[in-house]
């Protein structure tokens, strides 16, 4: 199973999980050309894609969705929630291609298991997700306001996790947006911090985990050496921790990772 962060940030995300079998996008937030220039640049045919599963309706997660879908007739999945959030127009493109599921669903395809689980973000219905294939677990989180028991639970044992660092705190209440805007970012139902980041990561570390890829990452409110530093420096404090069995990756807006495979 392997994985490619093909853009991640507040001007859109996407990401694709690929195993012999199966390929999957979780979430078209860039737009239609955008999107097919990256998933090429990756060696990934967009009429290869065999479902998108998306986290939840915000523009950065759906920009492309509607378009990607009606182009290469691909099945998405999506939560009630979030689909009735959807604008008409991209109702009309997903017309006879979605598929509901509820937070906490599996869904079985081609030997890979996806499972859901909510998360708490100021959306209608947010998810995360876990793939699953041959004993080898991802975990993926983005857009998440706060920590719950249940995300932990979720992410335990994963050999790669994909988990949003958005902003630095003191950069945040230092910079130029607006209070209201910062309360929101920094609530229960916005998005986690770098050193929220690194307390996840350390709740559900095990041995198992080989690497971690930063995302979601503020243009305006962080930084990707604060972000790496910061969630490194707290890790150090996991006893039997080792920089070279767990690798922290970041990920970028302008263009995708490198694969990972695990
Ligand atoms: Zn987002
Ligand atoms: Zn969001």
């Amino acid at each position: 199973m392997k994985i490619n962060i093909l853009a991640s940030g507040s001007r859109g995300n996407a990401s694709i999980i690929r195993t012999d079998s199966s390929c999957i996008l979780i979430d078209a937030g860039l737009g239609i050309r955008d999107l097919v220039k990256r998933l090429r640049l990756v060696d990934v045919m967009p009429e290869k894609i065999d479902s998108v599963f998306v986290t939840h309706e915000h523009t950065d997660h759906i920009h492309g969705l509607g378009k990607f879908a009606r182009n290469y007739n691909t099945p998405v999945y999506i939560t009630p929630g979030s689909y009735v959030s959807l604008h008409g127009k991209i109702k009309k493109d997903l017309h006879g291609k979605v598929n509901l599921f509820d937070p906490g669903e599996s869904i079985a395809t081609n030997g890979l298991d996806i499972k859901s689980f909510k998360v708490s973000h100021d959306s209608a219905e947010s998810v995360g997700f876990t793939f699953s294939e041959n004993g080898k677990k991802i975990g993926y989180v983005t857009d998440i306001g706060e920590l719950t028991p249940l995300v932990i639970d979720e992410l335990m044992n994963c050999n790669v996790l994909v988990i949003e660092s958005n902003h630095d705190p003191v950069m945040l209440e230092n910079g130029k947006y607006h209070f209201i805007l910062k309360q929101r970012i920094a609530g229960p139902e916005g998005h986690i911090s770098n050193i929220t980041a690194s307390t996840l990561i350390k709740e559900v570390y095990s041995d198992k985990l080989k690497a971690v890829f930063l995302a979601h990452l503020s243009r305006e409110n962080n930084r990707p050496d604060l972000a790496i530093s910061t969630v490194y420096e707290n890790l150090q404090t996991i006893e039997g921790f080792e920089e070279e069995k767990t690798k922290l990756f970041l990920t970028y807006q302008d263009r995708p990772t490198e694969w990972y495979e695990i």
